[in-house]
C-alpha cells in the first residue's frame, strides 16, 4: 500500500484530502505544521508528500529544501499545494526540487490523477529495467535510481532523474520541451515550459562539470551531447 504524507494546516482541506485518498486505498499520514511534516517525512519515508506552502512554524519551501538536501529523503516526490497568488513560491518550490504543484481550490479527481501519475513514474523508474547507461564519467543505474559521477553518488529528484534518463538514452537527439513534458507526464496534465527549464537548470547544477553536456539547442529544446 502506498504511503502519502499530507502536510497541510487548513483543517477543512486536510480532511477533504484524507477522505478522498482513503477511498483510493492509500495509507495516510498527517502533519499540521512544517516542522512536524519534516520530522514525519524523515521518520516514515512516505512514497509521496503533499506539502502546503504556507504553514506554521516552518513554511513548505523550507521543508522542501531540507528534504531535498537530505540523501535519505531527496528521492521522495513532493507535490506542493499552493494558493492562487503564490506563483513565485511555486517556481521557488520547483527550483528546490518539488516534482509538481497543484493550486487550491482543486478537485479531488484532479488531485488523485496527479498523485497516480507521479507514483506510477516512480514505479517505472524502479522496475522497468536494470539497465545501466554509461556516458564518460557518468553512470546511471536506471533500476536502482542511482547516478554516479566520478564514482560519487549524485542525489537527484525523481523528475531530474527521469529527464536525465530521457536525454541520456539517446545522446545527440534533441527533445523539445513539449516532448519532455509528454514523456514525464504522459499527457495527464499541463506543466509549463518554464518548469522544464527549472528542472534542467537544477540537473546541470547537480552534475557539476558534467552539466555542460546537457546542451540547450536554441529555439528547439535540449539534448545530451554525443561523443562525451
Ligand atoms: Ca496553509
Amino acid at each position: 500500500m502506498k504511503k502519502i504524507l499530507i502536510v497541510e494546516d487548513e483543517k477543512d482541506i486536510h480532511e477533504l484530502i484524507v477522505y478522498n485518498l482513503k477511498q483510493e486505498g492509500y495509507e495516510l499520514l498527517s502533519a499540521f505544521t512544517g516542522d512536524e511534516g519534516l520530522e514525519k517525512a524523515i521518520s516514515t519515508k512516505p512514497d509521496l508528500i503533499l506539502l502546503d506552502i504556507m504553514l506554521p512554524i516552518m513554511n513548505g519551501l523550507d521543508v522542501c529544501r531540507e528534504l531535498k538536501a537530505n540523501d535519505k529523503t531527496t528521492h521522495i516526490p513532493i507535490v506542493m499545494l499552493s494558493a492562487k497568488n503564490e506563483d513565485v513560491d511555486i517556481i521557488t518550490g520547483l527550483e528546490l526540487g518539488a516534482d509538481d504543484y497543484i493550486t487550491k481550490p482543486f478537485s479531488p479527481r484532479v488531485l488523485i490523477a496527479r498523485i497516480r501519475t507521479i507514483l506510477r513514474r516512480g514505479e517505472q523508474s524502479k522496475d522497468t529495467d536494470s539497465k545501466v547507461i554509461k556516458l564518460g564519467d557518468l553512470i546511471i543505474d536506471v533500476g536502482r535510481h542511482e547516478v554516479l559521477l566520478n564514482k560519487k553518488s549524485v542525489g537527484l529528484t525523481l523528475t531530474e532523474f527521469q529527464i536525465l534518463i530521457i536525454l541520456a538514452n539517446r545522446p545527440g537527439w534533441v527533445y523539445s520541451r513539449a516532448q519532455l513534458i509528454d514523456e514525464l507526464r504522459e499527457g495527464h496534465h499541463v506543466i509549463t515550459d518554464r518548469a522544464i527549464d527549472v528542472q534542467i537548470t537544477n540537473l546541470r547544477k547537480k552534475l557539476g562539470e558534467f552539466g555542460k553536456y546537457v546542451e540547450t539547442v536554441r529555439g528547439v529544446g535540449y539534448r545530451m551531447r554525443e561523443n562525451i
